[in-house]
């Protein structure tokens, strides 16, 4: 048996035909980058996340990228953030000029540590990214009261949790601006590179409408040093498809992930923990596990598709050495970069496929 880490083919198969006639329309109305196919996106991401304004976005930079700059941070500026996330979410700050400056997260949720947070503030502070981490929301209203009381921005990475919930509200309304990600494996995935830009503030939301578009506010007349970084219509075409369905396929992550949680509830690996008061979308379902890293060589030899989400943290990035953090930094990061083994999960993910990976994963722990 074979079960891969995602299944991306299953989904289209079933889905084809809105999808395939969403395409069509845009090729036949020839009308390739922004207009109605990614104004109509932007109304339909917007109103899913109970939030006034969704902005598409082309590149895997763009989203974050365009958000800070759209908040002025740049040089001499430092962000706080999150050691254990994907490179973006640091990379993003410092092509700004600004200096990302870690802090440790929960070993629970992996999520920011608001008193690491708190910690971590100086007085170039400007703003703190949170990421939600495997579908998680970070715990947003510490975070909220620190970002108040020294006026600082509130920046949710939610490239991870669509739909997901804190408290009753969506990501995407949780901080002052939110960036998603519409890369093929997310839970909302396009068919090739989108994102969007998702906030209730007008002004940052008209920032980043320009941005995104070289800085044009009318025809060959630019207001702003934009960027060429445009959602295509193709993408908003694909994704505003798939929509309808993303609640759907959340609860059925979830569901899968109860039933990992079961069958592997008396092996004493450290399951994933939620937090309360919050809606986990389960892009990941994220274990430690001890050897971790001959358990990933084990699962793959029997066919299970793993993955480290993610297995070097971004202090130890050579890109990065300059900011001078080292061996011991963030220990919370770098223990979970060593212990987390994420398993097989996607909506149509069947009992049979999850009683194989969980019996693999049993008989590698019985071997060891
Ligand atoms: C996927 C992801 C991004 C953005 O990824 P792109 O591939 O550039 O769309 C940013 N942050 C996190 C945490 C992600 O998982």
């Amino acid at each position: 048996m074979h079960v891969p880490l995602l299944d991306l083919r299953t989904q289209y198969a079933r889905h084809r035909e809105e999808i395939d006639a969403a395409m069509r329309r845009v090729v036949e109305q020839a009308a390739f980058i922004l207009g109605p196919e990614v104004e109509e996106f932007e109304r339909a991401f917007a109103d899913y996340c109970h939030a006034h304004h969704a902005i598409g976005v082309a590149s895997g930079t763009a989203a974050l990228f365009l958000a800070l700059k759209a908040l002025d941070i740049g040089p001499g500026d430092e962000v706080i953030t999150t050691p254990f996330t994907f490179f973006a979410t640091a990379s993003t700050i410092a092509h700004t000029g600004a200096t990302p400056v870690f802090a440790d997260i929960d070993p629970r949720t992996y999520n920011l540590n608001p008193d690491a947070v708190a910690r971590a503030i100086s007085p170039r502070t400007k703003a703190i990214v949170a990421v939600h981490l495997y579908g998680q929301p970070a715990d947003m209203d510490p975070l909220r009261e620190i970002a108040q009381a020294h006026g600082l921005w509130l920046i949710e990475d939610a490239a991870q949790a669509h739909g997901a919930e804190y408290k009753g509200a969506r990501t995407g309304t949780l901080g002052d601006v939110a960036c998603f990600s519409f890369y093929p494996t997310k839970n909302l995935g396009g068919f090739g590179d989108g994102r969007a830009v998702v906030t209730n503030d007008d002004e940052i939301a008209k920032k980043v409408r320009l941005l995104r578009n070289h800085g044009q506010d009318r025809k060959y007349h630019y207001a702003l040093l934009g960027y060429g970084e445009r959602l295509d219509a193709l993408q908003a075409a694909v994704l505003r498809a798939k929509l309808p369905y993303l609640d759907a396929w959340n609860r059925a992550r979830r569901e899968a992930a109860r039933r990992y949680n079961a069958f592997l509830a008396d092996t004493g690996v450290v399951l994933p923990y939620e937090a309360p008061d919050i809606y986990h979308v389960y892009h990941c379902y994220t274990l430690r596990v001890p050897r971790r890293d001959e358990a990933v060589a084990y699962l793959r030899e029997h066919g299970v598709g793993v993955a480290i989400h993610y297995p070097t943290p971004l202090h130890f990035q050579p890109v990065f050495a300059h900011l001078g953090w080292g061996e011991g930094s963030f220990p919370v990061a770098e223990q979970a970069a060593r212990e987390v083994l994420s398993l097989p999960l996607y909506p149509e993910i069947t009992d049979e496929q999850q009683a194989y990976v969980v019996q693999t994963l049993r008989n590698f722990l019985k071997e060891m």
